[in-house]
């Protein structure tokens, strides 16, 4: 790749971008007044153009800008808007109920429907809800170390569960663990909460639980935070064997596998998980997670959980399992991320997969896409079967060029990753446009 010409062709997209997009210009530079960085959130910064495009409606599969311009949506909020934007069945439900009371802090009928719709799908038997995916997984953990009495986690390398402290950790090449860099302070050493092992090393598994000191295995069947990097086969059996027969609880965060079908990965490939987390999508939106896990699990957690300080567990939040989060799951579970959903999703996956093969195979160069049910992305190297090589291969100016270059053409791809996700409301259209502006990159680099 020469350097010289992805730089120029990079100052020619940011000119580009700054023309076309006067009103996002003029309001980043009015939010830098009393947002942080002018943003809402760190991360918003990361995405191309140098100032985010600022959003006026969403809707199904696209979104407008505030100069008027129409995307097509491939970033879905990064699995949040899995289901689409927008969609009304929601939006009537929370309406409905945001006229009948918010937070009671008592349950309702949602809850019952919610619990045996989640069983239905993922098949663990009893349920619990948080507000984010991050909750989830701290809660878990909190009652992984309590039922095992054992201090430690243990994750996987490169893995991304939120801003959760235990798992902002990689590996280091000694093996020992240390704090993920981008990690902003850190309260302990991290050494001293976590164990980290390379995806598909049943080896390294084995040693790192052997220590007697790990309460729970937290991790994605698939890493999809870091690229996708599948499991090889046999790989999650041999997980399941090594947790339990070292009394290591066995917790899938499905967040965004979700993506291979309306079970999951769990589903899919017949895993048998102690815990189950997910977040994201199931809200249509809404900000909502659940958690599940298995009877014995629960007898144990009923059991620990009866006593008169439950309410300073360390585990619940006072606005968790309002009723517009139950609201908004119900109509979410009940009408989209079905079968028929996903039959619609995967083969647009299949065929944008195919079309950026296509586009970086005229070149011959090295590269590599990987799909997971309705989820996609490409690297710039040949496949990882970890996360540190994912990592190591990953390079920022060409990911950087590659997003705004589809942002200038009404392409919006996840930030951080080359990643494009299929709700039910993207068409066959929409991904012949990405394979032709992703040809066009490839070829504005290579000729
Ligand atoms: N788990 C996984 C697998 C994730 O990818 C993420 C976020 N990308 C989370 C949990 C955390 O989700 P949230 O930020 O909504 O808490």
């Amino acid at each position: 790749m020469d350097r010289s010409l992805l730089h120029r062709r990079h100052e020619e997209e940011l000119e580009l971008f700054a023309r076309t997009h006067p009103r996002s210009a003029e309001m980043a530079a009015s939010a830098k007044g009393h947002l942080l960085s002018g943003v809402p959130m760190p991360w918003m910064t990361r995405w191309p153009g140098g100032f985010p495009v600022f959003v006026d409606e969403a809707r199904g599969a696209r979104f407008t800008d505030v100069d008027g311009i129409e995307y097509v949506d491939f970033c879905l909020g990064d699995t949040g808007a899995m289901t689409g934007h927008a969609l009304p069945q929601v939006a009537e439900a929370l309406h409905d109920r945001a006229l009948r009371g918010i937070t009671t802090m008592l349950p309702n009928d949602d809850a019952i429907w919610v619990a045996e719709e989640l069983t239905r799908r993922f098949g663990l038997p009893k349920w619990q809800f948080a507000m984010t995916a991050t909750d989830a997984n701290r809660f878990v953990l909190r009652f992984a170390r309590h039922l095992t009495g054992r201090p430690k986690i243990a994750v996987i390398d490169w893995c991304y569960h939120g801003t959760v402290d235990e798992t902002l950790v990689i590996r280091a090449s000694d093996g020992s663990t240390v704090s993920r860099p981008g990690a902003i302070g850190p309260g302990f050493d991290p050494s001293s909460t976590t164990r980290v092992v390379p995806f598909n090393d049943l080896d390294a598994l084995e040693a790192q639980l052997a220590s007697g000191d790990v309460a729970c295995l937290l991790m994605e069947p698939a890493l999809t935070n870091i690229g996708i990097v599948l499991p090889d086969p046999g790989y999650m059996e041999g997980v399941r064997e090594i947790t339990r027969r070292h009394g290591v609880l066995m917790v899938i965060d499905e967040t965004h596998t979700i993506c291979a079908g309306p079970g999951g990965c769990t589903r899919a490939w017949s895993l048998d998980p102690d815990f189950f987390v997910i977040g994201k999508p199931i809200g249509g939106g809404m900000p909502a997670a659940v958690y599940g896990m298995t009877a014995e699990v629960a007898s144990r957690l009923e059991d620990a959980l009866s006593g008169d300080a439950v309410d300073v567990s360390g585990v619940g939040g006072t606005l968790t399992g309002n009723a517009l989060a139950l609201a908004a799951i119900r109509a979410t579970l009940s009408t989209t991320l079905r079968q028929e959903d996903f039959d619609t999703m995967i083969p647009l996956a299949a065929a944008w997969t195919e079309g950026v093969r296509s586009g970086y195979e005229r070149h011959s160069l090295p590269w590599h896409v990987q799909q997971l049910g309705c989820r996609a992305e490409y690297w710039f190297c040949p496949p990882p079967r970890d996360g540190a090589a994912a990592a190591a291969a990953s390079d920022h100016d060409l990911d950087a060029y590659m997003h705004l270059f589809a942002l200038n053409r009404g392409i919006l791809l996840t930030p951080f990753h080359n990643m494009a996700l299929m709700s039910p409301h993207h068409v066959r259209s929409d991904v012949d446009a990405h394979t032709e502006v992703f040809a066009a990159a490839v070829d504005s680099l290579v000729g």
